[in-house]
């Protein structure tokens, strides 16, 4: 069968039949959400494993009979969506490729890409398109856009009520900024979504007479003890600065970054060879001169740079390579134990580097560096004997009293680029918003409600807590973007990061909406909805939206990958913190890694992007669901593999396959075995399903199942599986709900699979001695193909004997107490006539006396054997005779041991 068509039947009835859109009362609920995608491209299967988890977690709960809401709405906040809006405007190659090539999107449509709106919708339709095909029991009456005028009016509440907190701030401060999109960034709107972090570097001034200054940058203060001279790109332009500190020479690239810190007017340009030459006064009132050097990069730090030689291996070998050591001699600062007294040169003699060029001179400084800065103390100056990190320090601070330095802002893990292309840099930005994650009361209210909440995997608990901890103010307005005005001043616009904390509360009611006007939607209006503040009489249906709201709040749990522990989970935790009361803080949330494709991160550039929809085509959306989460577990990245996609599609056909044996009861031994298995996994699945151990889950009641019924199939002669379909559909139907529909109505069952009940186990169906038997069987099947296998011939008769009695008796005591002596003194208590048998057969238990299982007595053995041995007979084409070790005519019966008989081939 064509699995694409049976999905689209099943998708068809539940969506006529509206089987996810749950009553907002009755029973009890489960509310779960995922992160809303944001749709400026279409989703690729990496997306899908967040999304498929969470309807694995809905799905379960709705077998065990809880009324379940699972909303899903779109993200469209910020800058992404106009950046790739103008990219596609401005035709950029690369992106139309990979838009026309990897996701198939039709020439005449990419050419309306270009407007904003359109693309919203167009990759929003595709979205909810891939996650109807994906089979997500999600509630689509709910769906929203984040710039829609209802959910806006609910993120002006949520502002108003963190300012009410005074949770809300203005001031000055330096933030990571797109000069070309004028905008202030953080991970959202940058490449690859890396959050810019701000550093604080000295910049120090050398003196050029007249109240000028040439600016140099450097993470070591404490190292103008031993500045020889200063080094400029002879070809770099450098411009001149009047500025509150006096008249700075900064590489022109420089002043263009520092210039969005301080404020300053450009008096000229020059090269820097006019720079070459002159001399400059060190902060210590020392002359060194200014040389020229090629190696300096114009655009790194201020574009000038101070030469150390003795602690510096570069500045160093660029004085060697001029033959400049003996005017400009190394002035040690510092020494650490082992230091030599240059320790750059010590360094660069002992790793053999040859000159700047050789790679070893990196290696070289880095060394160095961390010798000097853990162990290093300063030996002139009025810091001697200081440690250099604390040294440093003062360094720093004394400079800038004295006005010989002062601080600018870097990006430290830089260069991180926007997503319009250019590099982020630092700007001093007046009078930004801010939402405090510094505030300590909030700070500790967040974390009373991470302690009540359960966490999975829980070992990310620390993780949180120290997110907590660290978050300081965040700004929460951007200039420009889509979004929310923000209600304080509404030419800003609400960020990403702030507008997605506590917008689930907004599902449980959005619904409702659509027959009132946005003006309605007053600040009163939630209060009352929400917080059950002031009057019902607000509006007609505020007290039909606070039961609504009542009933499905709090979230029962929050899925995510694993990526957003650091941002958007602990916002999360600390807007709910901050708004509601205890009684609607979140109770869970469950994280999961990433995707690999073929063992590869999935990137643009790898070119190794397989696009969701692409993939429900190839192998049908149960293969895609199942292929995402099943094999890893939650916190480890998860591989797709076309060969194991085809191997799960294998095995649902299989599964399929099974309706012609859709008969019941097998009363025989088989029949029993596969009863024991099934309400075995119906007991443990609950177990899993509740801690949410999809890996298990899958290879137990997928691959080995499917395994397991292939044995069955062999071994019974009157095959039966109704019973074993009709419990496994239902309780597999989380994994593969198309395929639990399927073969639900093959067996003829009224309803729909979706609508079922967990099936309960049968206790009294697991039968640990029937287990044990069977495992015996296949063992000795095993063990005959192997012994074939070695003389190369087939046996036409074959010999089985059963361990002797006082075999199992050492064995049960040894497997008891774990220890050898202990199966050789009952022998001896016993008498048993052999002893060197006996303490042989001890000894052979011996290397895993701790891990011996459970085994069958000797007539129970017998009984499975003689069960089984017209069919093993049938498997092996032999005469096939069953007897006890005691008594045997071989003497190589003496091998048997319990749980493994002796095999005799002739
Ligand atoms: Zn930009």
């Amino acid at each position: 069968m064509e699995f694409r068509e049976m999905e689209k039947k099943w998708q068809g009835v539940w969506e006529k039949g509206g089987a996810y859109n749950p009553k907002d009362e009755g029973g009890e609920k489960q509310f779960y959400t995922a992160a809303f995608p944001y749709p400026n491209s279409p989703q690729h299967i990496g997306h899908g494993r967040t999304y498929t988890i969470l309807d694995i977690h809905a799905r379960y709960a709705r077998l065990k009979g809880k009324n379940v809401l699972l909303p899903m709405a779109f993200h469209v906040t910020g800058t992404p969506i106009l950046a790739m809006a103008k990219k596609i405007r401005e035709k950029d190659e690369e992106l139309l490729r990979i838009f026309r090539d990897i996701y198939g999107i039709p020439e005449e449509k990419l050419a309306e890409l270009g407007d904003p709106k359109k693309l919203v919708m167009y990759f929003s339709g595709e979205i909810e398109e891939g996650m109807k095909e994906m089979g997500y029991s999600i509630d689509w009456r709910r769906k929203f856009y984040t710039f829609d005028r209802y959910f806006s009016k609910f993120i002006q509440w949520q502002m108003k009520k963190l300012h009410e907190l005074g949770y809300i701030t203005q001031g000055n401060h330096r933030l990571a900024w797109c000069p070309s999109c004028g905008n202030v960034v953080s991970s959202h709107d940058t490449k690859g979504d890396v959050d810019p972090e701000i550093e604080e570097v000295t910049a120090v001034k050398f003196g050029l007479g007249g109240g000028e200054f040439l600016v140099v940058s450097t993470y070591r203060p404490e190292t103008v003890y031993g500045v020889t001279n200063l080094w400029v790109s002879p070809k770099s332009k450098i411009v001149r600065v009047k500025t509150k500190e006096g008249v700075l020479y900064f590489g022109k690239d420089a002043w263009e970054a520092v210039s969005l810190q301080m404020e300053g007017e450009v008096l000229g340009e020059i090269d820097g060879s006019v720079l070459a030459g002159k001399k400059a006064m060190t902060p210590l009132g020392r002359g060194v001169p200014v040389l020229p050097a090629s190696f300096v990069d114009p655009s790194a730090g201020t574009g000038i740079v101070m030469s150390v030689p003795a602690h510096a291996p570069y500045d160093y070998l660029a004085l060697r390579d001029l033959d400049k050591l003996e005017e400009l001699p190394p002035i040690p600062l510092l020494s650490f134990p082992g230091a030599t007294e240059i320790p750059a040169k010590g360094i660069i003699d002992k790793l053999g580097v040859e000159g700047q060029g050789d790679v070893k001179a990196e290696i070289a400084t880095k060394e160095l560096y961390k010798k000097e800065a853990h162990k290093g103390k300063m030996t002139i100056g009025e810091f001697e004997g200081m440690p250099v990190l604390e040294a440093k320090e003062r360094v720093a601070e004394k400079l800038a009293t004295e006005n010989k330095a002062f601080t600018i802002y870097v990006v430290a893990n830089g260069p991180v680029v926007c997503r319009c292309g250019t590099r982020i840099a630092v700007k001093r930005v007046e009078n930004q918003w801010f939402i405090n994650y510094g505030d300590e009361e909030w700070k500790i209210k967040a974390k009373e409600c991470l302690a009540e909440m359960s966490l999975i995997p829980e070992k990310t608990r620390k993780d949180y807590l120290r997110t907590v901890d660290w978050l300081k103010k965040k700004a929460c307005t951007r200039s420009s973007g889509l979004g929310t005005p923000f209600p304080f001043d509404e030419s800003k616009i609400v960020e990403p990061l702030s507008d997605s904390t506590i917008y689930m509360a907004f599902y449980t009611i959005a619904h409702e909406l659509s027959g009132m006007s946005p003006e309605e939607l007053t600040e009163e209006f939630f209060d009352y909805v929400f917080l059950g503040k002031g009057d019902k009489d607000v509006h007609p249906e505020a007290e039909k939206l606070r039961k609504i709201f009542l009933y499905w709040y709090p979230l029962d749990a929050r899925h995510s990958g694993a990526d957003l522990v650091r941002n958007h989970l602990p916002f999360f935790i600390f807007n709910h913190a901050a708004v509601f009361p205890k009684a609607q803080w979140p109770k869970s949330i469950i994280v999961n890694g990433f995707v690999l494709m073929e063992g590869k991160k999935m990137s643009k550039s790898l070119g190794n992007i397989l696009p969701l929809r692409e993939a429900i085509r190839k192998y049908g959306a149960d293969v895609v669901r199942f292929s995402v989460v099943g094999g890893a577990d939650l916190p480890q990245d998860t591989n797709f593999e076309t060969s194991i996609a085809e191997g799960v599609k294998e095995r649902a056909e299989y599964m399929l396959s099974l309706s012609k044996y859709r008969k019941a009861g097998d009363g025989s031994r088989a029949g029993k075995w596969l009863r024991s298995r099934l309400n075995r996994k119906l007991r443990d699945a609950q177990l899993l399903y509740s801690g949410m151990q999809i890996r298990e889950l899958g290879q137990m009641l997928f691959y080995e199942t499917v395994q397991e019924l292939q044995w069955y199939i062999k071994r019974s002669e009157t095959p039966a599986l109704g019973e074993f379909l009709e419990k496994w559909c239902i309780a597999f139907s989380p994994f593969m709900p198309h395929l639990a529909e399927e073969i639900w109505s093959g067996c003829e069952k009224d309803g729909l699979a979706v609508e079922q009940k967990y099936p309960g186990p049968e206790y009294g169906a697991i039968d640990d001695a029937v287990e044990m038997g069977e495992k015996l069987i296949l063992g000795v099947l095993g063990d005959v193909e192997n012994i074939e296998k070695r003389f190369g011939k087939k046996a036409s008769r074959i010999y089985i004997y059963a361990a002797a009695p006082w075999k199992r008796e050492i064995y049960r005591e040894m497997r008891e107490k774990k220890d050898m002596r202990a199966g050789i003194e009952w022998a001896k208590a016993n008498r048993v006539e052999d002893m060197g048998a006996a303490s042989k057969f001890a000894k052979s238990l011996l290397k895993k006396v701790h891990s011996l299982p459970a085994v069958l007595g000797e007539e129970e053995e017998l009984g499975a054997l003689e069960d089984a041995k017209a069919f093993i007979s049938r498997e092996t084409g032999a005469e096939v005779v069953i007897g006890r070790e005691g008594g045997a005519e071989h003497e190589k019966a003496a091998a048997a041991a319990p749980g493994k008989p002796a095999i005799i081939l002739e």
